[in-house]
């Protein structure tokens, strides 16, 4: 704890003994995945001939708070080393988001032209150009080397990890910000007090901060357990962002799923104290209380669901293999090193990942199984029998996508259950 009796949210690198949100010790151990490496930091073929970095990665949940969270920091600039291989205008699914989100958070926050909006964790831009093209001011700070394409795009951008003495010196310099916005990101800083400092510091008294994330009741629902690695540092419910807002001075006034990364939620938090949730927000957390989020026996029974997904998965690529039939994959989020590695699936099973043509991970392998990546021009040259839909939580766009790229394989979907698309 703190002076002020908030805990300590600026994590070091290592083993973590407490709750990241409340700084209870009552957490419940969950899936154990063992070590583990980065899962974006893809091998070069020359990277191969040498040793692989290996950290710790368990899945908690805080029996007091709700906040799901893993145990172990890995260094910031290790995890985001500088040829980190995500950019956001890729995915045409995530680029549309992107600007129709942009549209609706110009009117939520009363946007005028002229008003700052910054973006923490801005990645390529696509956000912010957004509202750019609404006559906003924009800043987007983002530390890897992506940066500087979003700069080659005409977004400001500052290149750098968020904190609190960047925030006030944004601040001083260009006024405060309307609106700042952190998608996709807010549940990876081990900064987290640097940086809820740097929000209150940096918005205006009448302006939002919007998140987006990854959400824990999904999590559980859908089993996605290949949402846990390093990157996911936590988790949340929508009653663990109250209380990590309440230490701040903070409300949470809204929050509601949307459809990003297959289980999404969008959280609006004002900096004024004390303010009430909206109706569907209440209505959210009343979902999180049904489902038990705070007991035991929901997680038992997730991990449960977890080991017989695992061994559903391996069944098929050993059958394959065994039979000698083409099993393969497409798609290489980061989520799908978990996947491959927790399952045991190496290049035996499956000789290679297939990627879009304009791919950074072309020519790299995966971390841990160290299965190529290549260009998915493959498939509908070679027509494998089954075809593995890393980017599950996009399967619907991705089937479509292939299907129309002539690939006639059988696409099989590994969550929450093993399944052959019908399409
Ligand atoms: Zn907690």
């Amino acid at each position: 704890m703190t002076m002020a009796g908030i805990p300590d949210h600026d994590f070091a690198p290592g083993h973590l003994d407490r709750c990241q949100v409340c700084g209870s010790k009552d957490l419940k151990l969950v899936v154990d995945l063992g070590h583990q490496p980065l899962c974006d930091s893809l091998l070069t073929t020359e990277r191969l001939n040498h040793p692989e970095p290996t950290f710790p990665l368990r899945f908690l949940v805080c029996r007091s708070c709700t906040a799901g969270q893993i145990d172990h920091v890995v260094d910031g600039s290790t995890v985001y080393h500088p040829a980190y291989p995500y950019r956001s205008g890729i995915t045409r699914e995530l680029a549309s988001h992107l600007e129709n989100l942009s549209r609706d958070l110009g009117k939520l926050a009363s946007l005028k032209a002229g008003d700052l909006v910054v973006d923490i964790g801005s990645n390529d831009g696509t956000l912010l150009k957004g509202f750019k093209a609404m006559g906003m001011r924009v800043l987007g700070v983002e530390p890897t080397n992506i940066s500087e394409i979003a700069r080659a795009d005409g977004v400001d951008t500052e290149k750098a990890f968020f904190g609190e003495d960047l925030a006030k010196r944004i601040a001083a310099e260009r006024g405060r910000a309307r609106l700042v916005t952190a998608t996709n990101m807010f549940a990876h800083m081990a900064g987290l007090g640097s940086t809820i400092r740097g929000v209150r510091a940096m918005l205006a008294d009448d302006g939002l901060f919007v998140l987006e994330n990854h959400y824990l009741l999904d999590i559980m629902k859908t089993l996605q357990y290949d949402s846990i690695y390093h990157e996911h540092l936590r988790s949340y419910s929508i009653r663990s962002l109250i209380v990590l807002f309440g230490f701040y001075g903070m409300s949470v006034v809204d929050a509601h799923r949307v459809s990003s990364y297959g289980g999404s939620i969008r959280v609006v938090v004002s900096p004024k104290k004390d303010l009430p949730i909206s109706a569907q927000g209440s209505a959210l957390l009343a979902e999180e209380a049904d489902a038990g989020l705070a007991g035991d026996d929901v997680w038992e029974r997730f991990a449960a669901r977890v080991a017989k997904a695992r061994v559903d998965l391996l069944d098929l690529a050993f059958d394959c293999l065994k039979k000698g039939i083409p099993f393969v994959g497409n798609s290489c989020p980061g989520r799908c090193a978990t996947l491959i590695n927790s399952t045991g699936i190496d290049r035996s099973m499956m000789p290679y990942i297939a990627e879009q043509p304009t791919s950074l991970k072309l020519g790299l392998h995966l971390p841990g199984k160290h299965i190529p990546v290549v260009n998915n021009e493959i498939l509908a040259r070679t027509q494998p029998e089954y075809v593995l839909l890393l980017a599950w939580h996009y399967a619907a766009p991705i089937a479509k996508y292939l299907r129309e790229r002539g690939v006639r394989s059988k696409l099989v979907v590994p969550l929450p259950e093993v399944h052959v698309l019908d399409v």
